[in-house]
């Protein structure tokens, strides 16, 4: 059998309010990403894009269709079990970084594994090892305003890996850098893609970053367009390159306490964590 794909979506629809005030923001779409398959999705302001990644993150439910994270359908769990599935299996990436102030960058990367359970000794020297894998080996020790904007959102990206997640969702990432430090990032998340066969689903307004993806998608009209998939070299041009309509704003997540909220309670399913990691 196929290993289970990290997002199988069906039919989804999403509309919000009802009466003349009903807006329906997705309207019957279909995705599937494979392991190992970096998707970019476009698409102008009030697209939906946002509303996607939501459903997605378990952060808000459909109004109909189907979402399946690595075989997992979303619509059977609880809402503290969509939150644990988050933490758990997803690495959520954000325009801002997120992290907190009062903790070193190697404290920040530890938190998903301390708040999962994995003992601290592990847990310092998983968060020193997705350091390492980012760049960031000599900044461990500083905290979050001792670093530049780059490098916080590489210490949120190590925080988002360290889980090894089976989905990585970043919601613009580079929206607050200056186009060096975005250049960096998006290097980074391919080279995380090819060397750790890491799915990603990357939410952007810049063309120039979603070609580094294996697929781009465009939101328009509450569906999924793929431009002409039968030829990968067309992504490009396919995009038509206007700038004006490629640009949207940042994406508002809920606020990030409940992204980052702590469930109790195990999964459906789950396995138990490996020997000697549970504390
Ligand atoms: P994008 O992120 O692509 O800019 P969104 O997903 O934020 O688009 O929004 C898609 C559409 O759904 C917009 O018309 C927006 O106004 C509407 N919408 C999004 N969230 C809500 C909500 N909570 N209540 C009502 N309408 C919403
Ligand atoms: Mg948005």
């Amino acid at each position: 059998m196929s290993e289970a794909e990290p997002v199988s979506i069906r039919g989804l629809t999403k509309a919000f309010g009802t009466g003349a005030g009903r807006v329906e923001a997705l309207r019957g779409l279909d995705l599937t990403v494979r392991p190992g398959e970096f998707v970019a999705i476009m698409g102008t302001s009030g697209s939906g894009k946002s509303t996607l990644l939501h459903l997605l993150a378990g952060l808000d439910r459909p109004t109909s269709g189907s979402i399946l994270l690595g075989g997992t359908d979303l619509a059977v769990l609880s809402e503290d079990e969509r939150a644990l599935l988050r933490r758990r299996r997803l690495g959520l990436i954000f325009q801002s970084f997120h992290l907190l102030d009062t903790l070193s960058a190697q404290e920040n990367v530890a938190l998903p594994l301390s708040i999962a359970g994995v003992k601290a000794r592990a847990a310092r020297q998983r968060a020193a090892g997705a350091l390492v894998r980012v760049g960031l080996a000599n900044r461990r020790r500083h905290r979050p305003d001792q670093l530049s904007g780059g490098e916080q959102q590489r210490v949120a990206i190590a925080r988002a890996v360290v889980i090894e997640p089976l989905l990585l969702l970043a919601d613009e990432p580079t929206g607050n850098l200056d186009s060096a430090s975005a250049t960096h990032i998006m290097d980074l998340l391919r080279r995380l893609v090819d060397e750790r066969r890491q799915a990603l689903l990357l939410v952007t307004h810049d063309a120039h970053h979603a070609a580094r993806a294996d697929r781009i998608l465009r939101l328009q009209d509450g569906r999924l367009i793929e431009p002409n998939p039968a030829n990968p070299e067309s992504k490009w041009s396919s995009l038509g390159l206007d700038r004006a309509a490629l640009l949207v704003p940042p994406i508002a997540w809920g606020a990030s306490s409940t992204v980052f909220a702590q469930p109790s309670g195990s999964l459906p399913g789950e396995k138990a964590p490996p020997a000697g990691e549970a504390a």
